[in-house]
C-alpha cells in the first residue's frame, strides 16, 4: 500500500489511535505543533479536499473532528482545525486529513 495513512487506518503503520467509528480514524500526530495535535482521516483514501465532492463525507469528517475536541477536553479553551490542501497549502500526506491542534492559543496569520 503507498499511502501511509491507507496503512494506518489498516493498522500497518502503528499509531495512537484515539477516536474510531463512522468510517473516521483520530490519532496523534507524529511531530506535534502543540501539546494536543491530532489528525483526523476518512478511512476510505481521499488525496486532498479537492478530491471529494461528498457532502456527507465532509461533514462527518467536521464533527468528528468537534466531538473528538470535546473528548480530549480541549473544545471549551478553543481549537484550530486546520485542512492542508496541496503544495502551497503545505500538504505533504495525500490522504485527506483534519488537523486538530489544542492546548496553547495559536496565532494568526499562519505560517
Ligand atoms: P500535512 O503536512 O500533509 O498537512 O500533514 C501531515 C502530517 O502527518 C504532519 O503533521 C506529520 O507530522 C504527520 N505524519 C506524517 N507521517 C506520519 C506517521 O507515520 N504517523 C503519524 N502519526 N503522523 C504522521
Ligand atoms: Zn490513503
Amino acid at each position: 500500500m503507498a499511502c501511509i495513512f491507507c496503512e494506518v487506518a489498516a493498522g500497518e503503520i502503528p499509531a495512537t489511535v484515539v477516536k474510531r467509528g463512522d468510517g473516521m480514524l483520530a490519532f496523534r500526530d507524529i511531530n506535534p505543533q502543540a501539546p494536543t495535535h491530532l489528525l483526523v482521516i476518512p478511512v476510505e483514501h481521499v488525496a486532498s479536499l479537492n478530491d471529494t465532492s461528498d457532502p456527507q463525507l465532509i461533514g462527518r469528517l467536521m464533527l468528528f473532528a468537534r466531538e473528538l475536541a470535546r473528548e480530549v477536553g480541549i473544545a471549551d479553551q478553543g481549537y484550530r482545525v486546520v485542512v492542508n490542501t496541496n503544495p502551497d497549502g503545505g500538504q505533504t500526506v495525500f490522504h485527506l486529513h483534519l488537523h486538530v491542534l489544542g492546548g496553547r492559543p495559536m496565532t494568526w496569520p499562519p505560517g
